[in-house]
């Protein structure tokens, strides 16, 4: 009973703490690709890269060795080279740097086959991200696209970084960065045969059960 999962949507929609205790239930994998993506930017940077430089970009991301954990019962662990980074790629200096990682065709196109590895690699898996619905798993067992509203995707991102944040900071993380990365990803309409599950009432129980109701279909 091989299942795949794909859910995508925009930052603080609430899709990582979902996709998670849903592949935690569905005793399944669980794989954040903007993970991936904020990994390899620090990456990038640590490597003196200049992020603008695409090819150097691209040729740099098959040996970078980074790899994100994928037991949803166990906090994410994320390393570059065996080197830990869970808590530095989620810093806004990778926020606010890794559009330019996600706009690079070439670094997608490697990226995709990365987390394509690791979805065949898994007999059960939720896998999350922006183009997971439609370029990374079009193939699904079942596509979700997770929306919420702009207020409560930048409440939900302040209570997730610990209120420690500006509006300001939180704004330009959320919206500048959705607003970055749907130059080349459409996540904000839902694609033929994916479902749109719009969380902004619901509460993080509702999101589940309605997900997981979506998988049983
Ligand atoms: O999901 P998260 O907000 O951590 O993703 C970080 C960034 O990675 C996104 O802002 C986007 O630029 C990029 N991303 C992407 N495609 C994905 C997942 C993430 O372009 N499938």
């Amino acid at each position: 009973d091989r299942l795949v999962v794909a859910v995508d949507g925009p930052s603080g929609s609430g899709k990582s703490s979902v996709s998670r205790e849903a592949a935690r239930r569905l005793g399944a994998a669980y794989l954040d690709t903007g993970a991936m993506y904020r990994a390899v930017t620090l990456a990038c940077l640590d490597a003196g890269l200049d992020l603008t430089d695409q090819d150097a970009v691209a040729a740099f991301i098959p040996g970078s060795e980074v790899t994100v954990s994928t037991d949803p019962a166990q906090p994410q662990v994320v390393r570059i080279a065996g080197r830990e980074v869970t808590e530095a790629i989620r810093e806004p200096f990778v926020s606010e740097r890794v559009s330019a990682v996600a706009t690079n065709p070439r670094a997608r196109e490697i990226l995709v086959g990365l987390q394509r590895d690791v979805i065949a690699s898994h007999r059960r898996i939720v896998a999350e991200g922006r183009d997971i619905t439609t370029v990374v798993a079009p193939d699904a067992d079942a596509r979700v696209l997770l929306t919420a509203s702009e207020e409560a995707r930048l409440r939900r991102r302040g209570l997730q970084l610990g209120g420690t944040q500006s509006e300001e900071s939180l704004a330009a993380q959320v919206t500048g960065r959705d607003r970055k990365d749907s130059a080349l990803v459409n996540f904000t309409t839902a694609a033929d045969g994916v479902v749109t599950l719009d969380s902004s009432d619901l509460d993080f129980e509702q999101t589940i059960q309605a997900l997981l109701d979506i998988v049983a279909a």
